[in-house]
């Protein structure tokens, strides 16, 4: 499975490589419209895989940021603890199982799903 999305910034690297290991970078991610758990949840994500997926970052322990328009959201990097993990590693089992996850159909969330009822029987539309 390849879990891909691109953070809007990454604070670059900065002092000699002996200080790698204090360096902290910072990853932030700009949005529109009013602050949503998911917007924190989706820079988490950043700052678990970065270090895994970009070398640069290998490592590294990085913060997070969620800017709005007139404010920011900081997250520490003790956010992305073991539990965290535990569960992000749970919900990828979940989505590349063999078993079809559990449909729990509402307006709110058929909404914004675009599986078409010929696909999905138990859409709730309307
Ligand atoms: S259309 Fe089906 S798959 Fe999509 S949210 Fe609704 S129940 Fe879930």
């Amino acid at each position: 499975m390849v879990v891909a999305d691109k953070p809007d910034l990454i604070t670059p690297p900065d002092g000699p490589p002996a200080a790698l290991r204090l360096w902290r970078p910072t990853i932030y991610d700009v949005k529109t419209g009013r602050a949503r758990c998911s917007d924190r949840i989706q820079v988490m994500l950043y700052m678990h895989l970065a270090p895994q997926a970009l070398p640069a970052y290998a490592g590294t322990r990085p913060a997070g940021c969620v800017v709005y328009n007139g404010s920011k959201v900081d997250i520490l990097p003790q956010a992305v603890d073991q539990k965290f993990i535990e569960a992000f590693e749970y919900f990828l089992g979940v989505i590349a199982g063999p078993e079809p996850a559990w449909k729990v159909p509402s307006r709110h969330e058929c909404r914004f799903c675009d599986i078409a009822r010929t696909e999905c029987p138990e859409r709730i539309e309307g």
